[in-house]
């Protein structure tokens, strides 16, 4: 629950301590490793996940090289960046039974224990925030390439599509890649982040990291290819039971709109209305309940850390939801049968619910 004392308390945090998402280019990497193969084989034009009788990659022992091994007309070493939705950093620790791929780039490679997500921790202000890899690529002449198509597409033919973007001709190949995966984050809404029955599409996804580094050694690039996996924000435990409603408290929710969700976000109904005040709306929302589960703010009062007041697209009043907890306008009219999630992100960002896995497979 916020505490009422501290209402009106504006916290000064400094910039410094706010994470920045995305720096990794240009930055040397002081943990380099690669992973031996028995016996690279040449690829294809359409590289198989994995030839039976070969040893996968998963099974390979990791070890430690000091520069890329490219093959011949590669002229720097390609990027690759996997984003996996939702994938909240502890779901690490499920370990090598449930994420063997992953626990192996975690053990082997380099990685963080945890990203910090932007704030609002939804998916694009995170991607978009993430993709700044493309603006580089492009300064420097490279190019880059992107698969992004949530559900049209199975995830495994995006891996291969990858794969055989990197069997192009050298003056055709680009040398960036991003690609995205709408998995856990679907079934971690679903089921919430705790459920054991989230292992299965963990399993899934580990499955197709798998299928990406196998099919990297099969073309004897995988002491080439740098490879970033990286969430774009975490997952909290949430259900329809614990939502704030705002036909509680003395305003008329006729003359607003309400973004509801894991993080309020208030305007006027009629956009040139004269008579909505923000300063009244966060006022009377302010410290009205015992117990309340949020927090009203004027944009520009929100904490410094959260970076999010500097932009017209914002509006005046934000509501910052406590953890677990979700505004909605009022109550349903209907009894609710049955609630349909138990998983959700938007939260604080300092909230280590949010935080994200990052791993990287780098030379
Ligand atoms: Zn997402």
């Amino acid at each position: 629950m916020f505490k009422c004392l501290s209402a009106h308390r504006r916290l000064q945090v400094s910039v410094t301590e706010v994470v920045v998402v995305f720096c990794l280019w240009g930055t040397d990497v002081s943990r380099a490793y690669v992973f031996q193969a028995s016996r690279p084989s040449d690829g294809g034009d359409n590289p198989a996940p994995h030839t039976k009788g070969e040893t996968s990659w998963v099974q390979e022992e990791c070890e430690e090289i000091k520069s890329a091994e490219c093959p011949k007309g590669f002229i720097r070493p390609p990027l690759i960046m996997l984003s996996v939705d939702g994938f909240r950093a502890s779901y690490l620790k499920k370990g090598k039974s449930v994420i063997p791929n992953m626990h192996k780039l975690s053990a082997c490679g380099t990685s963080a224990p945890y990203m910090r997500p932007v704030y609002p921790t939804k998916t694009f202000p995170n991607l978009y925030t993430l993709a700044t890899i493309w603006i580089t690529s492009e300064k420097q002449g490279v190019k880059a390439a992107t698969f992004f198509w949530p559900w049209v597409i199975p995830l495994e033919r995006r891996i291969l599509t990858i794969l055989r973007w990197l069997h192009l001709p050298d003056d055709e190949r680009p040398y960036v890649y991003a690609v995205h995966s709408e998995q856990p984050d679907t079934f971690g809404h679903r089921l919430g982040p705790l459920s054991s029955e989230l292992d299965n599409p963990l399993r899934e996804i580990d499955n197709i990291i798998g299928q990406l580094m196998n099919g990297l050694k099969q073309m004897n690039l995988h002491r080439c290819v740098n490879v970033i996996v990286v969430g774009d924000h975490g997952m909290e435990e949430a259900h329809c039971d614990r939502t704030e409603f705002l036909s509680s408290y003395p305003l008329n929710i006729d003359e607003i709109m309400l973004i509801p969700g894991s993080l309020g976000r208030i305007r006027p109904r009629d956009p040139k209305s004269t008579t909505y005040d923000p300063k009244v709306v966060v006022a009377n929302l302010t410290c009205k309940m015992p117990t309340q589960h949020f927090k009203p703010y004027l944009k520009q009062h929100l904490p410094k850390r959260l970076h999010f007041a500097n932009n017209r697209r914002i509006e005046d009043v934000h509501l910052l939801m406590e953890r677990k907890w979700h505004i909605a306008r009022k109550m349903p009219e209907k009894l609710r049968t049955r609630c349909g999630f138990f998983g959700d992100h938007g939260f604080d960002n300092k909230i280590t619910s949010m935080r994200v896995l990052r791993l990287l497979h780098t030379l």
